[in-house]
């Protein structure tokens, strides 16, 4: 029996539908301000999905683009000058950054109120003792497909394939925080050749890795619930990291790509914003 397709879009298209009221509530309207550093493919579509959903619910994209050579110093003052910015509700700095920047140095100036992508340190640690009010949104996005889905997650094998600050570690600590018995595999587990035996086991498989194909569909476990972050440009085509033809013959959920957790991590960014900007009000 083929898995049930878990979509992304229509839960994205009722938040949208949530803010668009919420947003009224701001007289001066919101503002999104996106740093991007160079000449970078990778979040080309990003910031044009941004854009889109800005545009679409009436909040302000502010773009600023730096040139690739730009330093660290140069890059952290135009962060300050934001965050002390009071029409600025919510700052990204898009990834990924030119070498000569050491990202994980930077999130950290990243206002808190301001860090709608949940990256500041701050943020981040609040996870771990579940008070976290700004999720990442992909994550965000991955814990409300289950949950609209009903996955119930306490005491379910639950494995996470790839481990990035931004993905991987924050949701296998929200997982955690679900009772899920949560296990996280990495470029290690691949290369030990132990990947295909902890995916097998897994009731609950979500895959974050940027690589496509990396998840075979038969390593799935029969009825398995799988969630693809994954997002990989193919001749063209958008295709996720799991082998989806095989994979969705022995799933009983899975998410496609496109249109899965993706338009589900923009409508959550969005909401981030008007979530920042409801945390900026009450501190003002
Ligand atoms: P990332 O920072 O590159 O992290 C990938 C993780 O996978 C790393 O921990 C990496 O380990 C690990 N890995 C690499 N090869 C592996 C393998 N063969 N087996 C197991 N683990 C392996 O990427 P990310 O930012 O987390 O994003 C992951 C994917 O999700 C990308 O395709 C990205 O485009 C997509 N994404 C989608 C959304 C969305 O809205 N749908 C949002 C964010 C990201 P090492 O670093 O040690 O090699």
């Amino acid at each position: 029996m083929p898995a049930k397709l878990l979509e992304g879009s229509p839960i994205a298209v009722k938040i949208k539908e949530q803010l668009k009221k919420e947003i009224l509530d701001f007289d001066k309207g919101l503002v999104l301000a996106s740093i991007q550093v160079g000449e970078n493919s990778g979040s080309v579509s990003y910031i044009k999905a941004q854009t889109k959903a800005a545009e679409d619910l009436g909040i302000e994209y502010r773009p600023y683009k730096l040139g690739d050579a730009t330093t660290k110093v140069e890059l952290t003052a135009l962060i300050t000058k934001l965050n002390s910015d009071r029409s600025v509700n919510g700052i990204i700095v898009q990834m990924p950054l030119p070498k000569q920047i050491d990202y994980k140095g930077v999130l950290s100036f990243i206002d808190p109120l301001k860090d709608i992508e949940g990256v500041n340190p701050e943020n981040l640690g609040k996870i771990i003792l579940a008070k976290s009010k700004i999720l990442p949104p992909t994550v965000a996005a991955v814990m409300e497909l289950l949950e609209t889905a009903k996955v119930k997650l306490y005491g379910k094998e639950v494995v996470v394939v790839g481990a990035s600050e931004i993905v991987g570690k924050p949701l296998s600590m929200l997982l955690l925080n679900k009772f899920a018995t949560t296990t996280v595999c990495h470029i290690a587990t691949f290369e030990s050749g132990k990947l295909s035996s902890h995916v097998n086991r897994a009731e609950v498989l979500v895959v974050a890795v940027g690589k496509a194909g990396v998840i075979k569909g038969d390593w799935i476990k029969e009825g398995a619930v799988v969630i693809d972050v994954g997002i990989n440009r193919i001749n063209d085509k958008i295709v996720g990291d799991v082998d989806f033809v095989t994979a969705a013959s022995k799933a009983s959920l899975i998410t496609p790509v496109p249109g899965g957790v993706g338009p589900l991590t923009t409508a959550i960014l969005m909401r981030n914003l008007v979530e920042a900007a409801k945390l900026q009000r009450a501190n003002s």
